[in-house]
This record gives structure tokens, sequence and C-alpha cells, in this order.
């Protein structure tokens, strides 16, 4: 494991440690990710050092978030790659809460982003962004972070909790960050391991469709429904069949739109084999 980096799991010991960063006024950037970590997470972690003295990656599969029948037990749990790959940053401590400790016994309290959670993937994930609002409220109630960056390839996940630090006048400022791709376009996610040579072929063709979507709109279409037609025949060509969703909606307030604009969000979700997998575009 790496030598330099803090490992810290009690609740109380991030909390007081968070407390002796932050004396003479130094700013704390948190990125909270759930491991197996990532170009994505770490260009997080090149952020969090750009813009606070301090950075603290928080590491915690939250069995919140996930729903009965999916891959909580199976997801990638690499703690020493994870740290091997944080040692090339600045990270004052890693946070590695215990489930637990996070949700005691007798645990009841929940936090919901009523209408946003409503949308795209809570359709299909029912509970999840319940799960998701509630843990990241708890993280930053334990780090007190002045900063948290989170990445757009989880972008209603962003906009679930934008709005509730408005809604709960919270002092954390979030720092949105760009999606991180390969070369050929494919977004990075922890959940890529997961899929075979055949499936990665297949996996291509969800930033295909938004970027022929993209450049659909470009050339002067602006009906939401043709746009995601074009797209919709890029997937169901690649043998993409057991598609979650493709659609046009405001980046704000997720509504569908009928006539897309410039700062519009196109969002696909799809499983590919047993993965399910999300990317998105803003127009
Ligand atoms: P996760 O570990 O999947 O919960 O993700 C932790 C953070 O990393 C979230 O803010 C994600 O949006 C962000 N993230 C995951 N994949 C990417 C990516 N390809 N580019 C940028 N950020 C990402």
């Amino acid at each position: 494991m790496s030598k330099n980096i803090r490992i810290i799991s009690s609740l109380n010991e991030m909390n007081e440690f968070s407390n002796e960063l932050k004396r003479g006024s130094k700013k704390i950037a948190f990125v909270p990710t759930m491991g197996a970590l990532h170009e994505g997470h770490l260009s997080l972690v090149s952020r969090a050092n750009q813009i606070a003295d301090h950075t603290v990656v928080s590491i915690f599969v939250n069995p919140m978030q996930f729903g009965q029948n999916e891959d909580f037990g199976n997801y990638t749990r690499d703690l020493e790659g994870d740290t091997d790959k944080l040692s090339s940053y600045k990270v004052d401590a890693v946070f590695l809460p215990d489930s637990k400790d996070i949700y005691p016994e007798n645990f009841q309290t929940y936090l919901e982003v009523t209408e946003i959670q409503k949308e795209l993937c809570g359709k299909s994930r029912p509970g999840h962004f319940r799960g998701v609002a509630t843990v990241v409220l708890k993280l930053f109630n334990i780090v007190q972070p002045d900063y948290a960056v989170f990445g757009q390839k989880d972008f209603q996940q962003l906009k679930v909790i934008e709005r509730f630090v408005k809604d709960l006048h919270l002092g954390v400022e979030i720092i949105p960050m760009p999606i991180v791709r390969e070369e050929d376009g494919l977004a990075l996610s922890s959940r890529n391991a997961y899929l075979s040579e055949e499936e990665r072929a297949r996996a291509l063709s969800l930033s295909k469709a938004l970027y022929a979507i993209s450049q659909r709109f470009r050339d002067g279409c602006k009906d939401a429904g043709l746009l995601v037609e074009e797209g919709m025949n890029i997937l169901n060509n690649s043998d993409v069949n057991d598609i979650d969703y493709l659609e046009i909606r405001d980046s704000q307030n997720l509504e569908l739109i009928k006539t897309a604009q410039s700062g519009n969000l196109v969002a696909v979700a799809a499983k590919i084999g047993n993965t399910r997998l999300i990317d998105n575009i803003i127009l």
C-alpha cells in the first residue's frame, strides 16, 4: 500500500482531521468516489488540488444507492490500486468509512430531491438518488469541505447534489468537471472493467450516438424527436437492444424538451450484457 497517504476510517477522526486542516482559514476540496479509480476520478482530484489548500478523497461503495438486483456485491474494490493512483496527487486523507458506521442500527433518516430524482435513471433505479443524496450529505457533514468536485458523467447525480446544497443552504461549493473519455470516445467508468471485448465494441455506440446527435444539431436539426431517432438508429445498428433511455432534456430541471437548443442535455443509459452504462453530452 502506498506509504504516504493517510487513510482514515473513523468518522470522528475524519471530522477532527478536517477541523485541523481548516485551521488558519485553509480550504478543503472533497472528491467522493466509490473507488476503482480511473482517469475520470483523477481529473477531479487534480482539480481539487488546484482549487483548495487540502484535498480529501472518500472511497465508499454505498449500499443504499444500489437496487436489489444491482452490482453492489460485485462492484470492484481495489484499495491498494486506488491509493497507488492517488499517491501521484496531493491527497491529505483518503476517507474510507465503514458501512456500519455510516448506517448504524436504527438509521432512518433520508434525503430526497423530489423532482430531479424522478427522471432518467430515477425511473429504472428507484431509491438510487435517495441513496446518493443521503450519503453525500452525510459525507459533507463529516468532511466539512469548502468545495466538492463531481463529474458530469453522472449528470443527474450532479443536479441532485446541486439542488440539495441550494435547498438546504449548505456552505459547500459544487465544482462540476467534464467527462473524461477513452481516445475512441467511450466514457471512462469503473463498470467498463466488466465488459468483454465484444461488449466494449458495442458500448462504444453510446458515445457515437451522442456525437451523431450533436453533429446533426450543429447541422441545423432542432427537432428533438428526429435527433433522438438518429441516435437510436446507431444504437440499434450496433445491437444495443436493452436501451433504458436516450433523451434530450433541459440541463437544469431535466424536463423533456421538443425543440433542442444549445445547452440541452442528451443523455443515454443502456445495458450492454449485464453492465448498465450511462453517458451524456451537452449540445
Ligand atoms: P463513482 O466512483 O462512479 O461514484 O464516481 C465518483 C465521481 O467520479 C463522480 O463525481 C463521477 O461523476 C466522477 N466520474 C466518474 N467517471 C467519470 C468520467 N469518465 N469523467 C469525469 N468524472 C467521472
